[in-house]
């Protein structure tokens, strides 16, 4: 197989998304996929949790960067994927945010542990906030930092909009990421 990175979508107060969220978090997914697809690592088995409003509390709407940690280390999937949080809306300035790189194996950290994203904007706009924050989970940083492994209109730009260019050396970093199976 070729080198693949296996995800966890958890989606954060899923039974409050209407079916037009619902459907937007898979065009999110598909968009996602793509984007990975053009040079690699492919996105492998995708599991999927959910956790109920109910249960996520205060956390079914993300307001500050606290409640990004405070979200990530309340929950983790016990296997060795990588886990996608996907709520609706965040309120803070980001569209999604993720640890640069994220750690394996998975364990509490003092801050966010795994990637958030929501569904700001259309879904052009999502899947590339879903594809750069599982790309900056993988070792990935902004353009702007290291502007010699992107090209133009690139999906790791630091306000990428709805670009979806992904470079061959950005793919070869990313597949040296511990999430990422040979
Ligand atoms: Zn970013």
């Amino acid at each position: 197989m070729a080198p693949h990175l296996d995800l966890n979508v958890i989606v954060v107060g899923r039974d409050g998304f209407t079916p037009d969220k619902l459907q937007q978090v898979e065009d999110s997914l598909a968009i996602m996929k793509g984007i990975f697809a053009t040079h690699g690592p492919e996105i492998g088995t995708v599991l999927r949790f959910h956790i109920d409003v109910r249960d996520a509390g205060h956390l079914v709407v993300i307001r500050s960067r606290s409640d990004v940690t405070e979200l990530t280390n309340r929950w983790a999937v016990p296997n060795a994927a990588l886990d996608l949080f996907v709520v609706d809306q965040i309120t803070a300035e980001f569209s999604g945010t993720s640890p640069i790189p994220g750690r394996c194996p998975k364990r509490a950290t003092k801050g966010k542990r795994a990637p958030v994203v929501s569904l700001r904007g259309d879904k052009a706009f999502s899947g590339n906030t879903f594809a750069h924050e599982v790309a900056h989970c993988l070792g990935l940083n902004h353009c702007e930092l290291i502007p010699s492994i992107c090209g133009p209109a690139n999906f790791m730009a630091t306000d990428p909009g709805a670009n979806t260019g992904v470079t061959e050396a950005q793919a070869t970093r990313m597949k040296t990421h511990c999430f990422v199976s040979p």
